[in-house]
């Protein structure tokens, strides 16, 4: 792209500290670096597409702190640190009104994780963002989505449903005047992923994912990972008050947060040899976890139209019905 490299000099070049694991950054044809001892290397990759996964009118600055995201939560579901980040960036042509709230907010976002921008590539065409993110975890330590065993408790992280309900307001206008409309939307553009918490679950959890698909298809990766099936009782969901006042009612609300997308949370898996020390560690931890249901055998639910989930209310298993007009709301969302 013509003043290609105006721009890596203006806006990607010199903006961070130097980290010490960094030998050569930005400038040359490949960036130097090395991996602490003991550890292994955590890589990941994740791309934004104009009209795809953000609106034309989407604010640059909503768009760097959430494609970013997304790609630190990849990190946080294995237990990572992050450490470097590589970015490819494709525009028709160079918007500096919109690459500078974007880096701006980019950085602002890499700086509060320590992740240092070490390269990538700035070319013309449709806007697109490619994000590669690679971090360090304990040799042999990371938290996979197939570690979850037959009696393991199901947990999740915060409160699920607020992104995909911004997500609405988003879409449609009208229902801005709905309770925490703004909020919700807000929640949408700038959910936050568990980095810290999902460290501290090193050693502790059988299993994890980041919830980015919505927790139904999220918890059947771990599921089918795994080789196991699971029990989810929905009236355990946790939702936000906020998301409940939206909706005028929880049913709603948790039907919601079955599939609601790009939250950020984590659904993990705890055996129960180690249920005492997660315990102990919630009781220390600012970040809420609930108890949703737990792993059973594949053999365990008779009923396999209910494929690998069987869901329950008040202990009892729905209706085919209900379960019906899930998977509706399932289809309709993906
Ligand atoms: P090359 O032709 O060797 O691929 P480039 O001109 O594409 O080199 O890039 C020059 C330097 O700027 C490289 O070190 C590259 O990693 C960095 N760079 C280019 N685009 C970006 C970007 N979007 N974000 C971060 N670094 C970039
Ligand atoms: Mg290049």
């Amino acid at each position: 792209m013509s003043g290609e490299f105006n721009l890596i000099d203006k806006y990607f070049a010199a903006r961070q500290s130097n980290r010490d694991d960094v030998q050569l950054s930005l400038g040359d044809d490949c960036a130097l670096l090395t991996v602490p001892q003991g550890y292994q290397l955590a890589v990941s990759t994740d791309t934004v597409v104009l009209g795809t996964h953000f609106l034309s009118d989407a604010d640059p600055a909503d768009v760097a702190y959430k494609a970013l995201m997304s790609n630190i939560s990849d990190l946080a579901a294995m237990g990572a640190t992050p450490a470097w980040l590589s970015m490819a960036i494709s525009m028709p042509e160079p918007n500096e009104d919109w690459l500078a709230p974007f880096c701006d907010s980019l950085f602002a976002l890499a700086d509060e994780h320590n992740l240092q921008l070490i390269g990538g590539d700035t070319t013309k065409g449709p806007l697109t963002i490619s994000f590669t993110i690679q971090g360090f975890v304990p040799q042999g330590k990371a938290l996979m989505r197939s570690g979850a065993q037959v009696g393991d408790w199901i947990y999740v992280s915060g409160a699920l449903g607020d992104s995909h309900a911004g997500l609405e307001v988003i879409l449609d206008k009208s229902k801005a005047e709905k309770p925490f409309a703004k909020h919700l939307v807000r929640q949408h553009f700038r959910a936050q992923s568990r980095i810290d918490f999902a460290q501290s679950l090193l050693g502790i959890a059988s299993s994890c994912i980041d919830i980015s698909d919505g927790l139904i298809s999220d918890i059947k990766h771990i599921l089918k990972a795994s080789r196991v099936n699971a029990k989810v009782h929905i009236d355990k969901l946790p939702v936000s008050d906020e998301l409940i006042a939206f909706y005028g009612n929880s049913t709603q609300a948790r039907n919601t947060a079955l599939m609601s997308g790009e939250e950020y949370e984590l659904c993990f898996t705890i055996p129960q040899k180690h249920k005492a020390m997660f315990d102990e560690l919630m009781a220390g931890s600012d970040t809420k976890a609930h108890c949703i249901g737990q792993i059973v055998s594949r053999d365990d639910i008779e009923d396999t139209s209910a494929s690998f989930i069987q869901f329950l209310r008040n202990d009892t298993p729905i209706s085919n019905e209900e379960k019906a007009s899930i998977q509706q709301g399932f289809d309709h969302f993906n």
